[in-house]
């Protein structure tokens, strides 16, 4: 993986790549964040990839959840057309599973604590609204900021994290 880090840097100067505990895009810096002990492993790679092409298609914030899933979905569009530029291929399955942990993440929120309808997200995004028994629960904002107290972002950033693919 540290030799497709150079390449990307290389051909990428406005990204700044930066060793860490886990794969992220943070927007407000420009910085693809790398797991340095997962060099080895070929997900690695995929997940660098996926990272850049969330830096390169601007990714920068999301309101809706749904609207994250489509942002992910467009990342590893994007993952898989550059891969063929560094000799890579990226295992569809992964992708797959990538996107379930997503599907997964917005079914769990969006299913009423009430009466268990699968429900919409309401106009102000922190609260889904149940149209059958009308219950409304609130939903922090992004599960995926949690993680990188380490990291120091401000809890507001948005972050674009593989961190729960593990
Ligand atoms: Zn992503
Ligand atoms: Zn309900």
């Amino acid at each position: 993986m540290n030799d497709l880090v150079s390449t990307l840097a290389a051909t990428y100067p406005k990204l700044k790549f930066v060793a860490a505990e886990s794969f992220y895009w943070c927007p407000e810096t420009s910085e693809v964040f790398y797991d340095q002990n997962r060099g080895e492993d070929a997900t690695a790679g995929w997940s660098l990839l996926h990272e850049t092409s969330h830096a390169l298609l601007g990714h920068s914030s999301y309101e809706a959840d749904i609207e994250l899933l489509h942002l992910e979905v467009a990342a590893w569009s994007h993952a898989v057309k550059i891969a063929s530029m560094y000799g890579v291929a990226i295992d569809n399955d992964y992708i797959q599973d990538c996107l379930d942990t997503y599907r997964d993440w917005l079914y769990r929120r969006s299913v009423c604590p009430g009466c268990g309808t699968q429900c919409l997200q309401a106009d102000e995004t922190s609260h889904y609204r149940c149209y059958n028994c009308h219950t409304r629960w609130h939903v922090s904002p992004s599960r995926f900021c949690r993680a990188y107290r380490r990291a120091e972002h401000k809890a507001s950033a948005p972050v674009f994290a593989l961190q729960h693919y593990r």
